[in-house]
């Protein structure tokens, strides 16, 4: 059959009449030609949404072109796509790394990492038990990339005991009974350790041995730059001692959305085909990207304002090892619940108003281990820092009278 040589109009009069009919398959010869005549390889079976190889009819350069193959071919604007090569490139030059890029989410982000660093399967990766990593991340490492994790305890203030560390680097390759350790994974801040800074000769000292074992260190740094601005220096201080990082630009920086996944080139452009695969290939991403870049360089130093609060409210419920925005605490009333301690906070109690003129809601969560966690953020002003420690003492009060009056 000659349709190879018919022009797209003619195919597509065929259509029109039923000639070429999607219930009529046609035979794989047939269908080839088809696919060679519209501009499709046929082996990946998929229009390649860059370049339309036809500009129309005759194949005239000066043609229009109106590309009605699929609404994902939309482009970002200049605008955008300048906005998005900006962030990552801001980001990249900020944190001293050869390249970066955006992605949705942090747990995505972390998710890469892992997929990039622990390519073969049997690998295997090291990680604290208390990481966001290994608890919040619904073991997607496990789950969709096939690598087994190992822990080592994560200490109060989230660095690891090297020694143990040590014990846990895998020595058995090539032997079959063994996976093999890849990567080392960091968390700075720490979360659930309630903002813990990561010292820097803890890096040095990690960074040291996955040298001489020739392994990767990825920090998940969420908050790194919570960790710079409490160390008072450079986030590529911090990232000088790790292969790769992760950034959220959605919490503290105030993006809507997006983290910066950080490292060597070749590490970047696997990545970009994990986020493709993972979903995360966004389209019209310059906006996000904008918010983004407006992260990095105009938000970092304000980290510092909710490093303050933090604090405030710390030095009143006498709260040790506060070192950014996360205070976790415990209550010292075994009988008053997080969970009830939280909901007491959260509504106006009886006579709140009077005491305190006026009533005033906080809203924290109950955390990890029976303690409570609070977050300092650019929503939070002085006023509110004050208010919540006001609220405080008064549920703290209310809870002892309630007490008494019921011995
Ligand atoms: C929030 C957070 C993440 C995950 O980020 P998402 O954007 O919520 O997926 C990863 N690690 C740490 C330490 C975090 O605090």
């Amino acid at each position: 059959m000659a349709l190879k040589t018919f022009s797209c109009r003619v195919l597509s009069k065929l259509f029109n009449h039923g000639v070429i009919a999607s219930t009529n398959p046609l035979s794989a010869r047939d269908a080839a030609a088809a696919a060679a005549v519209l501009g499709r390889s046929s082996v990946r079976g998929y229009y390649n949404a860059g370049k339309p190889r036809h500009t129309g009819p005759g194949g005239a350069a000066h043609a229009r072109v109106v590309d009605l193959r699929s609404d994902t071919v939309t482009k970002p604007g200049p605008a955008m796509r300048q906005a998005m090569a900006e962030a990552e490139k801001i980001a990249a030059d900020m944190f001293h790394m050869e390249a970066a890029l955006f992605v949705p989410t942090g747990t995505m982000s972390n998710l890469i990492a892992v997929m990039v660093h622990c390519r073969e399967r049997g690998d295997e990766m090291i990680v604290g038990d208390l990481s966001h990593l290994h608890i919040y991340e619904q073991g997607g490492s496990a789950q969709l990339a096939g690598v087994h994790a190992t822990t080592v305890t994560t200490l109060p203030n989230g660095t690891f005991d090297l020694e143990q560390l040590e014990s846990k680097i895998r020595h058995g390759y090539p032997d079959p009974h063994y996976p093999r350790t890849r990567l080392i994974c960091v968390e700075n801040t720490h979360n659930i350790q309630g903002g813990r800074v990561l010292p820097l000769t803890f890096l040095q000292e990690i960074r040291a041995l996955a040298d001489r074992y020739g392994l990767s260190v990825h920090m998940d740094g969420a908050r790194v730059m919570n960790a710079a601005v409490s160390q008072g220096v450079p986030p590529s201080t911090i990232l000088q001692h790790t292969h790769t990082v992760s950034v959220c630009l959605s919490k503290g920086l105030g993006s809507p959305v997006g983290t910066i996944l950080a490292g060597p080139r070749d590490f970047i452009s696997q990545a970009v085909r994990c986020r493709k695969a993972l979903g995360g290939g966004m389209r019209q991403a310059g906006i996000l990207a904008a918010a983004g870049k407006m992260s990095l360089l105009e938000m970092v130093e304000r980290l510092e304002e909710d490093h303050l609060q933090c604090k405030n409210l710390c030095s009143s419920v006498e709260m040790a090892a506060v070192e950014t925005n996360i205070l976790r605490f415990y209550l010292q009333e075994s009988s008053l619940s997080p969970p009830e301690f939280c909901a007491r906070m959260a509504q106006v109690g009886e006579g709140e108003e009077a005491a305190l003129g006026q009533g005033i809601q906080v809203l924290m969560y109950p955390h990890f281990g029976n303690s409570v966690r609070a977050v300092w953020h650019l929503g939070i002003s002085h006023e509110d820092t004050q208010l919540a420690i006001q609220k405080m003492q008064f549920v703290a009060s209310q809870y002892s009278k309630e007490k008494l009056r019921a011995q």
